[in-house]
Order: structure tokens, then C-alpha cells, then sequence
């Protein structure tokens, strides 16, 4: 059972991780001190249930669309009788009505018509790609083991077989600069993904690139860089409406727990730094083409954004009114508004 289209809700997801499960090589960014494609540690049918059963819990009756995402390894990696073993647990959940459908993520090397063939009977819906980059020289200095052309061929495959795509991305990985990180989003949105994910490459202490970082072969990008690159990025799949579902990996999240970040561009809401930064941009572009020159302003936008505009401490705030010497600066809240939209109520300067 598959499902093609775009969907608007925010699904319902309850993550189980499969500690790096699956992978033929070690990327130059894994921390994995181990590579467990031939005796993956998997959680047992008991735990997956139970993890399952616990996540369903704490669903609110509002969340309608429910999913189960193997997450943390190259899933189709795993081999026929373990995909097996795991789509039938996580089925079952689906056939007892608790649950919608199941997503994953997995290398696209290893999206093929065999091994898609194996999902068949099963209610997967959503597939991620661990794309990381479509320039293969950025993938060869990554330790990838796959290629663009990789990618290409699984997202043509994936779109036949009408499952939700999505792309996860990395910048600033060995041998990759601004350039070559737009031309890679470009290429990537041409996909035309149903939703991206946007990672800054952090050094792991136990990862190979902490060894080059060590010996000063590798310079992670800054805090400021990284955010202003992963927006030019952001803007990219804007334009095109592919919604970028996530910014930045997430310690409680995305790192497994003891996981050391030896140097990178991270912070825990890096995300929020993205939004900021593109909110700036749009009040100061709105400010600077209106005809309006009051020194009091008060700015519009959708619930969910309010913190976005106003930046991390009201930073946003503050440099528009030192910038455009404005006397105060209100923000109300429309829902009716778009989560990017941004309105100014009066502008008289
Ligand atoms: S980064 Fe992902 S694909 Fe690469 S070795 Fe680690 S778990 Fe496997």
C-alpha cells in the first residue's frame, strides 16, 4: 500500500532507532565505532512493541495521521528477512487501527525494483534518502559510496512506485563550499521531493573526520556561516514549495545519547536561527520598499511564527530598530496568515 501525494498534516511519528544498522562503509561524519551491516543490534519484536504501544499514548486525539519510522541506519541495508521481520511488526499495528502507515530511512543505493519488490505487502507511505549531496566529489571525500546518479535513479524509482519522498541534505562536508551546496540543493529540488531535511556537518569525537579535523584537514563551518547557508538553501526549496522539514540535528533527537560534538556548528536551536534570520530579512525588505514612515510599526504574522520574527531574545527586534531608527516595534498574530507571511499594520515613518 503506498501513497503518492503531497500531505499538509504534519504526520504523528513514532521513531525507532536502528543504532546504525545496515551500513556497507563508514561515511567520514559517522561516529559509529562500529559498522553493523552483517550482525546489526536491532531492538527485540518485545521493545519495538512496547516503544510503540508507549508513543501511542501520548498521541492527542487531534493527530490523525500516524506513522512508524525505522530511523538511524540504512534500513533497505538490513537484508530481505529483516526489512520483513520489521514492516510485519510495525504492521500490525496498522492492521489493529492504532497506526497509518510505516516511513524509513535508507542510502539510496539501495532503493532497487528487488528491494522495493520486498515492501510490497507492507503500508509503507514515506521514504527518506540519506542524500547528503549531489556532487560526487563531495560524496567520494565523504566516504558516501554512492553517487548522484544513485540518488536520481532511486528518487525516479521511489515517484513510481508513488511513495512520499524525502531528501536529507548536509553542508559543509569535506570538499564542499557555497557553490557547490546551492548546485547541490538545485539538483535536489529539480527532484521535486515531497520534503528536505538540512544538516551543517558536525565533527563527532569517534567519526574519521575528527581525525582530519584533528590534523587541521578538516574546518567545520562556523555557527554564522552555517546558518546563513542552510537559508539561501531554505529559500531554494521555498520557492519551489518543497517544505524543509528540519534544520540542524537535534541532541534529544538526532544524536544518540554520549554522543560528543568535538567542533561544528551546532546549537540547539539552530532551526530557530534559520527562521530568525529569514524573518529579519523579509521585515527589513518590507520596512525598506514601504511608503510608510512612522516610527512605531506593528508587524503581522501567523501564530507559529512569532518567535521567528522577533529572533532569539528579541534580537530581530532590536537590530530592525536600530537599523531603521524606529521609536517600537508591536507584533499581533493572525492564524489566517501563512507560517512565512509576514504583514506590517502601519508603517509610518
Ligand atoms: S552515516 Fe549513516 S550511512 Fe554512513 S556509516 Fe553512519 S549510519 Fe551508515
Amino acid at each position: 500500500m503506498n501513497s503518492g501525494s503531497r500531505k499538509t498534516q504534519k504526520p504523528f511519528i513514532i521513531p525507532v532507532f536502528l543504532p546504525h544498522a545496515g551500513c556497507p562503509q563508514r561515511c567520514v561524519f559517522c561516529d559509529q565505532a562500529t559498522i553493523t551491516g552483517e550482525n546489526p543490534s536491532l531492538p527485540s519484536t518485545e521493545s519495538l512493541r512496547k516503544q510503540v504501544n508507549s508513543f501511542i499514548a501520548f498521541k492527542s486525539k487531534q493527530r490523525k495521521d500516524v506513522q512508524v519510522a525505522f530511523y538511524g541506519g540504512n534500513f533497505l541495508g538490513l537484508g530481505e528477512k529483516i526489512v520483513r521481520m520489521l514492516l510485519k511488526e510495525a504492521t500490525a499495528f496498522v492492521q489493529a487501527g492504532k497506526v497509518d502507515s510505516i516511513r524509513f530511512s535508507t542510502r539510496p543505493d539501495t532503493i532497487d525494483a528487488v528491494r522495493l519488490n520486498w515492501l510490497k505487502n507492507y503500508p509503507v507511505s514515506t521514504i527518506e534518502l540519506g542524500v547528503q549531496s549531489m556532487d560526487d566529489g563531495v560524496l567520494a571525500l565523504s566516504n558516501r559510496g554512492h553517487t548522484t546518479r544513485d540518488t536520481e535513479k532511486a528518487v525516479g524509482l521511489l515517484k513510481e512506485n508513488n511513495y512520499q519522498i524525502g531528501l536529507q541534505l548536509m553542508l559543509g562536508l569535506p570538499g564542499d563550499d557555497e557553490d557547490r551546496a546551492i548546485n547541490s540543493a538545485e539538483k535536489a529540488a529539480a527532484l521535486s521531493p515531497d520534503f528536505v531535511r538540512i544538516y551543517p556537518t558536525l565533527v563527532l569525537k569517534k567519526s574519521p573526520l575528527a581525525r582530519l579535523f584533528r590534523k587541521g584537514q578538516y574546518v567545520p563551518l562556523s555557527l554564522e556561516a552555517a546558518v546563513s547557508l542552510t537559508k539561501k538553501l531554505y529559500r531554494i526549496f521555498e520557492s519551489r514549495t518543497i517544505p524543509v522539514i528540519r534544520m540542524g540535528l537535534q541532541a534529544s533527537e538526532d544524536l544518540d545519547a554520549g554522543t560528543d560534538i568535538l567542533s561544528g556548528p551546532y546549537h540547539p536551536a539552530f532551526g530557530q536561527l534559520v527562521y530568525a534570520d529569514l524573518f529579519l530579512d523579509k521585515a527589513r525588505l518590507l520596512l525598506r520598499n514601504s511608503e510608510n514612515r512612522s516610527k512605531d510599526i506593528t508587524f503581522q504574522v501567523h501564530p507559529r511564527s512569532m518567535s521567528r520574527l522577533q529572533g532569539i531574545r528579541n534580537r530581530n527586534l532590536q537590530t530592525l530598530k536600530e537599523e531603521l531608527g524606529l521609536r517600537s516595534i508591536a507584533v499581533a498574530t493572525d492564524d489566517t496568515l501563512a507560517e512565512n507571511e509576514l504583514k506590517v499594520l502601519a508603517a509610518k515613518r
